[in-house]
């Protein structure tokens, strides 16, 4: 049994949190809104008051924080991960960040005798309450066979992709492709509904053939509703389009599709739908075709 101490419990931290409690770990959960800590504790967890009580005796860190900063403020901060964790912790990073960002503070983490290994997930909010995300590890072998039962415990593709930063540079690959499904799913629905077509046996067809796809699946329920709820705020897809976009530059490639669909999620942010699932991308399509 380990000692959990897990940061940031929104859509995705409080279920992953609540899995790891109830498989008999000792989780003790902060976030920055304490009311969010109520259903870990209801699953038998604690919460703590700051980042450093919840890792004080902890043998594993686990964060699950919006963005780089967040990210690099809750481990190097004064008040941080990096300042309060015993030598020897284990820090694992399911956010979705930078990949050279993930690099850096695994060796930040390494030079104060800490491990950290980058684990960013996919499968959404449904991944995440049903224990079946998609996990992206990078980091040391030996750290990455430490991590591996928790990361079974709430993921059901688990895989090593390569050193610190590699599990990001994969997630960024997934978000490019998440993106342009959605775009393309949008387009294709506002094209079929402007054809007076049965959008609902459309939808069943298309998901029986090529065009069948888990985001088909989650996505054109949401769509054909007008129920945009998150799930997952176009505000981080748009935060991991631009981590897309600095990456590809660096490595001298060209993403013309997902440029193109970043600004999509760029003008949809823009309209006031930031805080919308990523599925809103519908009303930006619609919106370009009048309708
Ligand atoms: P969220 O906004 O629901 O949760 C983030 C939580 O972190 C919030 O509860 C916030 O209060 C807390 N927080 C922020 N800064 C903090 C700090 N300094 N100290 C303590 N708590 C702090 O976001 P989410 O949807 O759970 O996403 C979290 C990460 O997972 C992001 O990197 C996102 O890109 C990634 N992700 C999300 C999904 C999804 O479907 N929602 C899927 C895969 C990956």
């Amino acid at each position: 049994m380990s000692t959990i101490a897990f940061i940031g419990l929104g859509i995705m931290g409080s279920p992953m949190a609540q899995h790891l409690a109830r498989a008999g770990h000792e989780v003790v959960g902060f976030n920055r809104t304490p009311e969010k800590a109520k259903p870990l504790i209801d699953a038998g967890g604690r919460a703590a008051d700051s980042v450093a009580e919840a890792v004080r005796g902890a043998d594993v860190v686990a964060l699950m924080l919006p963005d780089s900063p967040d990210v690099t403020e809750v481990l190097t901060g004064d008040d941080g991960v990096l300042a309060h964790a015993a030598p020897g912790t284990l820090v694992i990073d399911f956010s979705t960040i930078r990949p050279d960002t993930a690099a850096e503070l695994a060796t930040n983490a390494a030079e104060q005798g800490l491990r950290m290994i980058d684990a960013p997930v996919s499968g959404g909010q449904a991944g995440a309450e049903n224990a079946a995300l998609s996990i992206m590890v990078g980091g040391a072998d030996e750290d990455v066979d430490q991590a591996r039962p928790l990361l079974d415990i709430v993921g059901k593709t688990v895989v090593h992709v390569g050193p610190s930063g590699a599990g990001q540079t994969v997630k960024a690959a997934n978000q490019l492709i998440v993106a342009g499904n959605i775009a393309l799913l949008a387009e294709a629905l506002v094209f079929l509904d402007a054809h007076g077509a049965d959008l609902p046996a459309a939808v069943e067809v298309l998901g029986g053939g090529l065009a069948g796809s888990a985001v088909l699946n989650q996505k054109a329920p949401k769509m054909l509703d007008g129920e945009f709820a998150p799930g997952f705020r176009i505000d981080l897809h748009h935060k991991d389009l631009g981590i897309v976009t600095a990456a590809a530059r660096e490595a001298g490639v060209t993403t013309p599709v997902g440029a193109l669909v970043a600004q999509l999620v760029a003008a949809t942010r823009a309209a006031g739908d930031g805080g919308l699932d990523h599925s809103a991308l519908y009303r930006t399509i619609a919106r370009l075709s009048g309708r």
